[in-house]
């Protein structure tokens, strides 16, 4: 009998996999798509890269019986209207694992990822920035272990990114992978290779007061209050314009040290951030050397359900400069 694989390579493994189902779905001529209830895009690259990590955790020992949080679910999938995307979403999973997947079997996989948050889950967001994957630019597969609160293990598959620093608004062809583990370092490796033999260990870029300051922040302006950061970088003396990029991307830049902070500044007052969009991220930057707080300087809060009920906004970079970052927070918006 093979011995079973750690809990971290699996869940690496589940990445790459779902990597596998999003890019062939992305190099389909037309991404097909539509609006759920609260108006967001959904895609079959989404509910397929849901299928094949369920699946793939569900055939290892270590992972099958761990409870999984996903931001999909397959209801509107099994609407009749929906048979024609359903299709291609048993086409993109069957390719990604190499094995004519049955329908029913596909559907059952995403609706795997309706359990609610427990002392020990995990939590997927199985495309984050869809919006960024509908451009064809930057986009995220999250994948993270909570424990009591706690993230523990954490991978993001960015099948977009370069692995070094490069131009974010075009589609990398190899793209990256980052993972990080608590109290053991993050990494970084190519996206379209199943070697973890290249993996480098990544560090935040040294900064101190007076130097440039190199930010980045969401796309949407829905999501970050972009006029605000702008006012904040001028406040630490700091000019040039953040860079835009979707997803969980945003920590991965900054934990190599392609970016010195990443700001999500609040746009609406009631809006809670999910877990799924921060949790394996917010662990690699952190293990990067990172530090990642909300906007009111308080930890990630990942103990409270799906929501960061706790928190606002997030801010994450070089220690020095997240402390001054909150300061000018709290000075502009009293
Ligand atoms: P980003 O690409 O960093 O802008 O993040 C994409 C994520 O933003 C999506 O997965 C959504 O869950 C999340 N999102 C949706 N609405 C908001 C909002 N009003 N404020 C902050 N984040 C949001
Ligand atoms: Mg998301």
């Amino acid at each position: 009998m093979s011995t079973p694989l750690p809990l971290q390579d699996i869940l690496l493994l589940a990445v790459r996999q779902a990597s596998r189902a999003t890019r062939f779905v992305q190099a389909a001529a037309g991404i097909d798509g539509m609006a759920k209830e609260d108006r967001s895009p959904v895609t079959v690259a989404d509910w397929a890269s849901q299928a094949v990590v369920a699946l793939t955790l569900r055939a290892h020992s270590a992972t099958h019986a761990i409870p999984l949080v996903g931001e999909e679910d397959a209801s509107l999938l099994r609407s009749a209207e929906c048979a024609p995307l359903l299709e291609r979403v048993v086409d993109a999973v069957s390719h990604a694992l190499s094995r004519r997947v049955e329908t029913t079997e596909c559907l059952d996989a995403i609706d795997a990822g309706r359990a609610a948050p427990c002392a020990r889950f995990l939590t997927l967001d199985p495309v984050d920035g869809t919006k960024g994957f509908l451009r064809r630019q930057q986009y995220a597969l999250s994948l993270a272990l909570i424990q009591d609160g706690v993230v523990v293990h954490g991978v993001v598959g960015c099948p977009n990114l370069p692995e070094a620093d490069g131009n974010y608004d075009h589609a990398d062809p190899i793209g990256s992978i980052a993972w990080a583990s608590r109290g053991s370092g993050a990494w970084i490796a190519q996206g379209a290779t199943d070697a973890h033999a290249h993996a480098r260990r990544l560090a935040i870029a040294p900064w101190k007061l007076g130097d440039a300051v190199r930010a980045c922040e969401s796309v949407e302006s829905a999501h970050s209050k972009q006029d605000l950061s702008a006012e904040l970088l001028r406040d630490l003396g700091a000019a040039g314009t953040p860079a835009r990029l979707d997803s969980q991307c945003k920590y991965v830049v900054v934990a190599r040290g392609g970016a010195d902070v990443y700001l999500r500044l609040p746009v609406k007052a009631e809006y809670r951030e999910k877990i799924w969009d921060h949790a394996a991220g917010a662990l690699v930057a952190s293990e990067a050397g990172a530090c990642v707080t909300d906007v009111d300087g308080k930890p990630l809060d990942f103990g409270c359900g799906r929501e960061l009920l706790h928190n606002r906004g997030v801010i994450a970079g070089h220690p020095l400069m997240v402390e001054r970052l909150v300061t000018a927070y709290a000075a502009r918006v009293k």
